[in-house]
C-alpha cells in the first residue's frame, strides 16, 4: 500500500519514548526497593550490635548481683561468728567465710572482665551508630532523589501519552492498524521500532536482508512488509 510514513514515524518516536519512560520508571521503583532493603539491612546490623550490648550489660549486672550475694553472705557469717562460743563451730564459720572470700575475689574479677567487655563493645556500638547515621542520611538523600526522578518521569510519561493520542489521529487508519498489529505481536520487543527504513538494505528490526523487490516498492512510496519479522518498511528516498 502507498502511504506517508512521516506521521507514523512521529507516533513511533513518541511510543518508543513512552516505552523508555516505562522502563525507567520500573528501574526507579526497583532502585527504591533496593535502597529500602539496604536501609533495613543496616538497621538490622545496628540492632544486632545493640542487642549484644544489652547482653554484655546484663552480664555485668548478673556478676554484680552474684558478688553482692557473696558479700552479704560473708557479713552474715561474720555476725554469726561473733556469737559462736564453741571452737569447732567457730572453725566451720571461719572456713565458710574463707570460702565466701574466694567467691568474692572471683566475683570481683568476673565483674571487671564483664565491664571490660562492655567498654570494648561500646566502641563497636559507637562506630556502628555513627556509620548508621551517615548511611541513614545518605539513604534519605537517595530516596528523595529517586522520588523526584520518579515524579519527573511520570509527568513526562503523561505528556507523552497525550502527545501519542494526538499523533495517532494524524496517521492513515490502515497504516496505523498494520503498525499496531506489528507492535502487538508476541515476538515484538516494545523497545524496537515497528516501522523501519529499508535504505540500508537490512531490516532494522530483525537484521535480515530485504529483497530488492521490497526496497524498490519502498522507494516508490509503498509501505512494504519485512518477510522476516513483519516490520513495516519505508524508504527515506520516497520522502524526498
Ligand atoms: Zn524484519
Amino acid at each position: 500500500m502507498k502511504g506517508d510514513p512521516r506521521p507514523l514515524l512521529a507516533l513511533q518516536a513518541i511510543e518508543l519514548e513512552i516505552v523508555r519512560h516505562q522502563e525507567l520508571l520500573a528501574e526507579n521503583a526497583s532502585g527504591q526497593q533496593e535502597i529500602m532493603r539496604q536501609a533495613a539491612a543496616e538497621q538490622q546490623k545496628l540492632l544486632a550490635v545493640e542487642q549484644q550490648m544489652e547482653r554484655f550489660r546484663s552480664e555485668v549486672g548478673r556478676h554484680e548481683q552474684a558478688l553482692k550475694n557473696h558479700e552479704e553472705a560473708k557479713s552474715k557469717l561474720l555476725k554469726q561468728s561473733a556469737t559462736i562460743k564453741k571452737n569447732d563451730e567457730y572453725q566451720v564459720a571461719m572456713a565458710q567465710i574463707a570460702e565466701q572470700d574466694r567467691a568474692i575475689s572471683k566475683g570481683e574479677e568476673a565483674v571487671l572482665l564483664a565491664m571490660e567487655q562492655v567498654e570494648k563493645h561500646q566502641k563497636v556500638l559507637d562506630e556502628t551508630r555513627s556509620s548508621h547515621d551517615q548511611f541513614k542520611a545518605a539513604t534519605a538523600v537517595r530516596i528523595r532523589e529517586a522520588q523526584a526522578e520518579h515524579a519527573r518521569l511520570e509527568q513526562e510519561l503523561g505528556e507523552l501519552q497525550t502527545q501519542r493520542t494526538t499523533a495517532a489521529t494524524a496517521v492513515e487508519p490502515e497504516l496505523l492498524r498494520r503498525y499496531e498489529a506489528v507492535r502487538a505481536s508476541r515476538t515484538h520487543s516494545k523497545r524496537l521500532p515497528a516501522l523501519v527504513s529499508v535504505d540500508g538494505g537490512v531490516c532494522a528490526r530483525c537484521h535480515r536482508q530485504i529483497p530488492n523487490k521490497h526496497c524498490e516498492e519502498a522507494r516508490h512510496g509503498e509501505i512494504a512488509t519485512c518477510e522476516g519479522c513483519a516490520a513495516l518498511l519505508y524508504s527515506e528516498a520516497a520522502l524526498q
